[in-house]
């Protein structure tokens, strides 16, 4: 006899988590194309949608090793690959930087699920940061830990305040999340700064997990400083990957590189083999591109310069921002994307998601409503800076008129 039928059961916690980057907007968004709206989308930082190409030699290096992708790899991926990145790490004076320290996955988005799995257990607490890239809270979430954010105020540019990070330990704290240079507000964080931050984690025994997938992707100056030469014998996993510096995120390359004494690191890195071993393997034609953008040319400084695209976006969006009496941008150091907070009169009973479908509706542009990155107010949004200069100043302007019309109700 069968039994009536029921709908399936999901988890429970799913509830908790939030994607507001591919979220209900972007289907909403996807309705109105489809009835023949065109829409200015600046929810993803995805090189590929806005004329970007992976570079050629990094195409090349596919293309040449396809025929020999078919089998799987080793657990933690292609030893040359492996050891590019490790030499690359050396460079940068990470301490034991070696290929078996490296493990290669589906983006870095697989690896930052795989390690909060390897390091959780229900009820452990992470500090993330707020606000945060959400991949970082809803991967704890659905490892049964619980973030605990620490605040980088804009009023700050942004930076974190280590003695607020100390006090928010508890006896369950296990790990300190950053993301630097960081997604979505910019902000690049200064050696003095990352050397607290590392004492905190020495003094409460706390993993460090270091995002720097925007490491190369600097503006006006600023200056990138990695964490684990910081680190030392302490515990870190530093993740990129080929996504946004070599604007290849389609392939799904992504890496982590475990640095620390052995005898500090525990069971941890059996568990990181038990997991890597579980899923196999990354997939195979991209880890054939790594070695490549490891060691090849260099081509992300000069979009990143003066005359490049992605500072002339960056300089036109720093424009319209001053220009405007209803924004307030903290310019960003680094990284894909402007944070602009909503100020004045348009601010008034100012709600990010109302304003972002309203834009949408009466202007045809996508962003991301702030407070989908994990802050706790609600009048910043956030827009990627991977279009055109004009196509920016053209977004700003609808943005304006729509915060306009709001001033005035
Ligand atoms: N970390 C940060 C801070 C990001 O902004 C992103 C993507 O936008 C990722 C990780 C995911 O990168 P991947 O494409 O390597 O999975």
């Amino acid at each position: 006899m069968s039994s009536p039928a029921k709908p399936l059961p999901t988890r429970e916690r799913l509830s908790e988590v939030r994607y507001e980057i591919r979220g209900e907007l972007a289907r909403r968004a996807r309705e109105l194309e489809a009835q023949g709206r065109r829409l200015i989308k600046l929810n993803i930082g995805n090189p590929g949608n806005f004329g970007f190409r992976a570079p050629e030699h990094l195409q090349r290096a596919i293309a040449d090793d396809m025929g020999r992708t078919d089998p799987y790899t080793h657990q933690q991926g292609l030893p040359v690959a492996r050891e590019a990145i490790a030499e690359a790490y050396a460079r940068r004076g990470a301490p034991d930087a070696h290929a078996d320290r490296v493990f290669l996955g589906n983006g870095v988005s697989e690896l930052i699920d795989l390690s909060l799995r390897a390091l959780l257990n229900p009820g452990d607490e992470v500090l993330v940061p707020s606000p945060d890239y959400p991949l970082w809270s809803a991967a704890t979430i659905l490892n049964d830990g619980r973030p605990v954010y620490y605040r980088c105020r804009p009023e700050n540019g942004f930076q974190p305040d280590p003695v607020e990070i100390e006090t928010l330990v508890s006896s369950r704290t296990r790990a300190i999340v950053l993301i630097n240079p960081n997604n979505p507000s910019g902000a690049s964080y200064p050696r003095e700064l990352l050397e607290k931050i590392v004492a905190v984690a020495r003094r409460h025994n706390l993993l460090l997990l270091v995002d720097e997938i925007y490491d190369q992707i600097l503006y006006d100056g600023a200056s990138f400083q990695p964490v684990a030469p910081l680190a030392g014998e302490h515990p870190c996993l530093t993740f990129s990957g080929l996504s946004k510096v070599h604007r290849a995120c389609g392939w799904r390359v992504g890496w982590m590189l475990l640095s620390g004494a052995a005898e500090r690191l525990g069971e941890f890195r059996a568990a990181l083999d038990l997991l890597s071993a579980l899923r196999l393997c990354a997939n195979v034609p991209g880890q054939y591109a790594i070695e490549a953008a490891v060691n090849g040319p260099d081509t992300i400084s000069a979009l990143c310069a003066p005359g490049g695209r992605l500072y002339e976006t960056r300089r036109a969006v720093i424009e319209a921002c001053a220009a405007s009496e209803h924004l307030q941008l903290v310019a960003p150091a680094g990284a894909l994307y402007a944070f602009p907070a909503v100020v004045g009169p348009a601010a008034q009973g100012f709600d990010d998601h109302e304003f972002a479908l309203e834009l949408m509706n009466e202007e045809g542009v996508l962003v991301v409503p702030g407070s989908s990155f994990n802050v706790p107010y609600r009048h910043h949004f956030r827009v990627t800076l991977l279009p055109e200069a004009g196509t920016m100043r053209e977004v700003f302007g609808r943005i304006d008129r729509v915060l306009a019309r709001r001033a005035e109700r």
